[in-house]
C-alpha cells in the first residue's frame, strides 16, 4: 500500500472490508471507483473510464458516476446479481484535516433492495436463511426488507429447502461461510443470484423482540443470522421489521417446484412472465399490497378446511353484493402500498409527497370500513372491518402537518403547513411581512422619484436591488442610492435600508427552511411509532383486496363455489382450464365434466395429439387450487377433496437441472411423486415414458400406473399414447379409461376437444391419413402393420401372474368404441362442441 496517496489508502482500506461488492466511493458530486471494480463497472454500466495518479507508478483504473443519477447504476448492478457498498463523506470536507473521513453507509445486495424503482409493485423482494443442523435438521427463514415480513420454519431435507426456496423465488441467501459446496451450486441453479456470509447467530440486542414469538430455538437461530446480516448490511434502525414467525410446511398443499412451474402457477414456461399464468388470470386486485398477498395465497393454498371456507363465505359475500364491491373497488385503488411505505418510513427514505400520499390513503379506510360494514351478512365480515384501523391520528397529524402539495426534496421548505408550529409562523410572517415591505418600498421610490418603471427586484448574487433605467437616471436623488450592477439599458442600486430588510428576510427564510426539516424529520419519527398499526392496517386492506379480487373473477367467469366433501371425491361439471379458457373466450371452450371417487382413483387419457389431453389434466389440478386458496372455480357444479399435494410431471422439458436428460428428470420427478404422494394427493402423469424406447417406456409407464393403483391410491390421471395401456382397466378395478374424442366433417378432422368414456380409437392415426388421400395400397399396408404390432405389444405387457390370452381377453370386454359414451354420471349429454353438421356428414372417428 505504501506509495499510494493518503486518499488511495483510505480507498483501499475499506474496500478490503468490501471485497464482494462495488465499492462506490463519495468524492464530492460524484461516486468514484477504482482498480478492479472500475475494470467492471465501466463494462456492466458502459461508462466511460479513465484513471488518475495515485502515487504509484501506474494510473490507476477509475470510473465515476454523478451522485444524483447514481440510483439507476445501482439498480442495474443489483439486478445483474452484484452488491453496493455505498462510502459517503462522513465529515463536512472543510473541517477535515487530512483526507475526508468516509464510511459506508449501507450495502444494497439482491435481497436488500429498498429503492422503489428496483421494486416490482406487486412482487415480493424475498432474502432468504438457511442453517444445516448437526441432527440432519435445516432451518429456514426468510425476510422482505421493503415490507417487513419475517417468517421461519424447520425443514427435515435439503430437497425441500431448495423447494421452499424456488417457491419464494428468493434472490439472495445468507449462509455460513461453511456452508456444503454441493448445497450452493443447487442454489444458484434455482436462481440465488448472491451467496451472502453471515457467520454471526448471536440474539442481538437490537431485534431481540423480533424473536420472541418464537417457541424454538433452531429457529431463534436461524433468523438470528438473517437479522444480524440485515443489521449489519443496512446499518440503520430497522422498526418497520414485524415479529418473526415460525410455520410449517405441512400447513399449506405442498406443489413442488416444478409442478408448479408446469400449472404455470405464477407465470409461464416459456415466456417466464406473469401473462398467461393463474396469477395473471385472477389478478383483478386493486393495491399492491393486494397483488402480493394474491401471489403468497396461489404460492400456498390452504389445506385447512375450516380456513379455506372463511374465505369462501367472504368471497361469496362480496360476490353477491356488486355495487358495494365496485365501490369498495374504487376506493381500494386510491389506496398506496402501506406495507413498503412503513418500510421506508422506518429506513428514513420517504418524502413529504409519500407521506402525502399516506395520508390520502388513510383518509379511505373509514369509508372503505363502512362498505364492508354495510355489506355485513355474516361474523367473519364484521371481523374484517374491524381489522381496518383507520389510525385517525396518523390522518389528524398529516393533515394539520402538511401542505397539499408538497415539493419532491425535504429541504427546501414549503411542506409544512401555516399554522402548525408557532415559530414557524413567526418566520414566516417575517419574510412575508418584508416582502409586503418591500412593495410598499417600490411604490413610495417611485412616488418620491417620479420613475415610473423603477422595480425593485432580486438576485442570488446581489440580493434586493432597485432597478432604474438609463433614460431616467437623472430622476434619482445623488447621494441617496449606492450602485451595484451596470445593464445594458439600466443601472442597479441598493439602499442601507433596503439591505436592512433583506437581511431580516434572508434570515428568517434560512432559520423557516431549517424549522421546516427538522418538523419533517419530527414528523416522520411520529409516523414510525404507528409502523405496526399501519402493517396491520396494511393486512386488512390486502386481506380485503384479494377477496374481492376472487368475488369479481368469479362473478365474470362464472365460477361456482366448491363443496369439500370427506369422500375424497371429485365431481365436476361443466370444468373448464381457466386461462385456456380466457385466452380462447368462452364461446370456443369445450367444457368437460370429471368423476373420480374411491372407486375410480385413477384415469387412463388416451387421444390424439393436441386433443385436449394435457389441458384436461391441469384443468383438474388448477381447479382444486383455485378452490383451496378460497376462490370459487371453472365449472358448473363442483365438489371436491381437499388435497394435500399435487404432483405433475407434464411435458416441458426445458426447464430442467443441468447435465441430466429429459428421461432422467422424467424419472426423478415421477419418483418425487411416487415416494411422497398420499391417497389424499393428486397426480398428473403427462405421457411418462415417452423418453426411451417403446416397450421400456411402455413398462414403466404400466408398473407406474399398478404402484399408484395398488401402493398409494392417489387421485391420479394418466395420459399416455400407449394405447396398449387401455387393457389395464380390466385388471386394475380403481382404473377407468377415458379419451378424447374427434371427428370427421367434410373430410376434415375435427377435434371435439370432449371427454368421454372408454379407450380412443387405436387406429385414429390411420384415419387421418384415409382422409389426406395418402395412396389405398400405403393405408392398407399401415393397418397391417398395426394389427402386426398390436399383436407384438400384447406381449410386451403381460405380467408374470396374467398371460398375454386374459389381458387381451379382458380387454375385449372394454367397450372399443365409446362413440356416445359420454360420462355419464350426469345423466345427460355433454354439448357437442362447434360441429354442428348434420349427421350425414359427420363421422365419428373414436
Ligand atoms: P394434448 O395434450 O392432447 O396434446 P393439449 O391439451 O395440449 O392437447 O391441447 C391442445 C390444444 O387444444 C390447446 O392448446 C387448446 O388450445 C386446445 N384445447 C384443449 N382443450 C380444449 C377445450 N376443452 N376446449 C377448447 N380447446 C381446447
Amino acid at each position: 500500500m505504501a506509495g499510494y496517496t493518503p486518499m488511495i489508502q483510505q480507498y483501499l482500506k475499506i474496500k478490503a472490508e468490501y471485497q464482494d461488492a462495488f465499492l462506490f466511493f463519495r468524492l464530492g458530486d460524484f461516486y468514484e471507483m477504482f482498480f478492479d471494480d472500475a475494470l467492471n463497472a465501466s463494462q456492466e454500466l458502459e461508462i466511460t473510464l479513465t484513471s488518475r495518479e495515485g502515487g504509484s507508478e501506474d494510473r490507476i483504473p477509475m470510473c465515476g458516476i454523478p451522485y444524483h443519477s447514481a440510483a439507476n447504476y445501482i439498480d442495474i448492478l443489483i439486478e445483474k446479481g452484484f452488491k453496493v457498498a455505498i462510502c459517503e463523506q462522513t465529515e463536512d470536507p472543510k473541517q477535515a484535516k487530512g483526507v475526508v473521513r468516509r464510511e459506508v453507509v449501507q450495502l444494497i445486495t439482491p435481497g436488500t433492495k429498498m429503492d422503489s424503482k428496483g421494486l416490482r409493485e406487486k412482487e415480493n423482494n424475498y432474502i432468504a436463511t438457511i442453517t444445516s443442523f448437526a441432527d440432519g435438521q435445516f432451518g429456514f427463514g426468510y425476510n422482505d426488507l421493503s415490507t417487513g415480513e419475517n417468517k421461519v420454519t424447520l425443514i427435515e431435507s435439503f430437497e425441500e429447502v431448495l423447494n421452499e426456496f424456488a417457491i419464494l423465488g428468493a434472490s439472495e441467501v445468507v449462509i455460513a461461510d461453511d456452508f456444503d459446496e454441493e448445497w450452493k451450486k443447487k442454489l444458484q441453479e434455482r436462481g440465488a443470484a448472491a451467496l451472502s456470509i453471515e457467520n454471526n447467530q448471536i440474539e442481538s440486542e437490537s431485534f431481540l423482540s423480533l424473536l420472541q414469538q418464537l417457541k424454538d430455538q433452531k429457529q431463534a437461530v436461524t433468523s438470528s443470522r438473517l437479522l444480524n446480516y440485515l443489521y449489519r448490511t443496512q446499518k440503520r434502525s430497522l422498526d418497520h421489521l414485524q415479529p418473526v414467525l415460525a410455520y410449517e410446511t405441512s400447513q399449506y398443499m405442498k406443489i413442488d417446484y416444478y409442478s408448479k412451474r408446469n400449472l404455470e402457477l405464477t407465470e409461464t414456461i416459456r415466456s417466464k412472465g406473469k401473462k398467461g399464468s393463474l396469477l395473471w388470470l385472477l389478478d383483478e386486485t386493486k393495491t399492491a399490497m393486494g397483488g402480493r398477498m394474491l401471489k403468497q395465497w396461489i404460492d400456498r393454498p390452504l389445506i385447512n378446511k375450516k380456513q379455506i371456507e372463511r374465505r369462501q363465505s367472504l368471497v361469496e359475500t362480496l360476490k353477491n353484493q356488486y355495487f358495494e364491491r365496485q365501490d369498495l373497488r374504487e376506493r381500494l385503488k386510491e389506496v398506496y402500498d402501506l406495507e413498503r411505505l412503513a418500510g421506508r418510513v422506518a429506513f428514513g427514505n420517504v418524502n413529504a409527497r409519500d407521506l402525502i400520499q399516506l395520508k390520502r390513503s388513510l383518509q379511505q379506510v373509514p369509508i372503505i370500513r363502512e362498505i364492508v360494514k354495510s355489506m355485513a351478512s355474516n361474523h367473519d365480515i364484521s371481523v374484517l372491518a374491524e381489522k381496518l384501523d383507520p389510525c385517525e391520528e396518523v390522518t389528524d397529524l398529516l393533515e394539520t402537518a402538511l401542505v397539499e402539495n408538497p415539493p419532491l426534496s425535504v429541504k427546501e421548505g414549503n411542506i409544512i403547513q401555516d399554522g402548525f408550529h408557532k415559530e414557524l409562523d413567526t418566520y414566516r410572517d417575517a419574510s412575508r411581512n418584508g416582502k409586503t415591505w418591500i412593495a410598499q418600498l417600490e411604490r413610495q421610490e417611485r412616488e418620491r422619484t417620479g420613475i415610473k418603471s423603477l422595480k425593485i427586484g432580486y438576485n442570488r448574487v446581489f440580493g434586493y436591488y432597485i432597478e432604474v433605467t438609463r433614460a431616467n437616471l437623472h430622476l434619482l436623488e445623488e447621494g441617496r442610492y449606492e450602485r451595484k450592477q451596470t445593464l445594458t439599458n439600466a443601472e442597479r442600486y441598493i439602499t442601507p435600508e433596503l439591505k436592512e430588510k433583506e437581511a431580516l428576510i434572508l434570515q428568517a427564510e434560512e432559520k423557516s427552511i431549517g424549522l421546516e426539516y427538522d418538523l419533517f424529520l419530527n414528523l416522520r419519527e411520529e409516523v414510525k411509532s404507528y409502523i405496526p398499526r399501519l402493517q396491520d392496517l396494511a393486512k386488512g386492506v390486502s386481506e380485503l383486496d384479494v377477496l374481492q379480487c376472487f368475488a369479481t373473477i368469479s362473478e365474470e367467469r362464472h365460477y361456482v363455489k366448491p363443496v369439500f366433501s370427506d369422500s375424497r371425491r371429485i365431481v365436476l361439471k361443466e370444468g373448464r382450464h381457466p386461462v385456456v379458457e380466457k385466452v380462447l373466450q368462452s364461446q370456443e371452450y369445450v367444457p368437460n365434466d370429471c368423476m373420480m371417487d374411491a372407486e375410480r382413483e385413477l384415469l387412463l387419457i388416451t387421444g390424439p395429439n393436441m386433443s385436449g389431453k394435457s389441458t384436461y389434466m391441469r384443468q383438474v389440478a388448477l381447479t382444486s387450487i383455485l378452490a383451496q386458496i378460497g376462490c370459487f372455480v371453472s365449472a358448473s357444479i363442483a365438489e371436491l377433496p381437499i388435497f394435500d399435494k399435487v404432483f405433475t410431471r407434464i411435458g416441458a422439458a426445458d426447464d430442467l437441472i443441468s447435465g441430466q436428460s429429459t428421461f432422467m428428470v422424467e424419472m426423478l420427478e415421477a419418483r418425487n411423486a411416487i415416494m411422497n404422494a398420499t391417497e389424499n394427493s393428486l397426480i398428473l402423469f403427462d405421457e411418462i415414458g415417452r423418453g426411451t424406447s417403446t416397450y421400456d417406456g411402455m413398462a414403466l409407464a404400466q408398473a407406474i400406473i399398478e404402484y399408484i393403483h395398488e401402493e398409494i391410491g392417489a387421485k391420479t390421471l394418466f395420459s399416455t399414447h400407449y394405447h396398449e395401456l387401455t387393457v389395464l382397466a380390466s385388471e386394475l378395478p380403481k382404473l377407468s379409461n377415458i379419451h378424447v374424442s374427434a371427428i370427421e366433417q367434410n373430410g376434415n378432422v375435427v377435434f371435439l376437444h370432449k371427454i368421454k368414456e372408454g379407450p380412443a380409437d387405436k387406429s385414429y392415426g390411420i384415419h387421418v391419413a384415409k382422409l389426406a388421400d395418402l395412396p389405398k395400397p400405403l393405408i392398407e399396408r399401415a393397418a397391417a402393420i398395426l394389427t402386426h404390432l398390436e399383436k407384438e405389444n400384447g406381449q410386451a405387457k403381460a405380467t408374470p401372474e396374467q398371460p398375454v390370452e386374459q389381458v387381451r381377453a379382458a380387454a375385449e370386454e372394454v367397450p372399443e368404441s365409446a362413440d356416445e359414451a359420454q360420462l355419464s354420471f350426469f345423466g345427460e349429454e355433454a354439448p357437442k362442441g362447434k360441429a354442428t353438421s348434420s349427421p350425414k356428414e359427420k363421422k365419428v372417428l373414436d
